[in-house]
């Protein structure tokens, strides 16, 4: 199973904030869209960061109440570890394990194509799973 199969059911909206929102903001476009996590895009809308609600946590335990003022770019992840259309399940599975984290911009021709989340990794794989049961059962019904 690939990515562009993942976005093929599920499409390829990436919900994205400016770096200068607040972590209040950024908060509420979480709470809304019922996500954990988003891309943080620069002006012609490069990936410059990724924010999640991991870091929003970690900021007001760590700062209080007022790092909801503060700009999401003093929270969020820089080094934004993205994968491509053209990888498999698999791929993106060994990267959030190995960069413990639970969501993955796809990024195509340098532009955003969409998100992958644990969620959609775990729906697949199982999916996967309960296809090779049938049709091992189907196969044993036959012989
Ligand atoms: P998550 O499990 O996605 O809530 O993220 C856990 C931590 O990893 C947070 O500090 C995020 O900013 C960071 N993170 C999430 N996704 C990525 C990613 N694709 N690349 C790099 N860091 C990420």
């Amino acid at each position: 199973m690939t990515v562009a199969r993942i976005l093929a059911a599920k499409g390829g909206d990436v919900v994205t904030i400016q770096p200068h929102r607040t972590i209040a903001e950024v908060s509420r476009v979480l709470a809304d869209r019922g996500i954990g996590a988003v891309v943080v895009a620069g002006a012609d809308g490069e990936p410059v960061g990724i924010i999640s609600e991991r870091d929003i946590v970690r900021a007001v335990a760590r700062h209080g109440a007022g790092a909801l003022n503060e700009a999401v770019t003093r929270y969020m992840t820089s080094k934004v570890v993205t994968t491509t259309v053209y990888a498999t399940v698999r791929d993106v599975m060994e990267q959030m394990t190995e960069g413990r984290f639970r969501h993955v911009p796809v990024v195509e021709n340098g532009r955003l194509a969409g998100v992958v989340s644990i969620g959609d990794v775990v729906k697949s794989h199982i999916e996967e799973i309960e296809t090779e049961h049938r049709a091992l059962r189907e196969y044993i019904a036959t012989a």
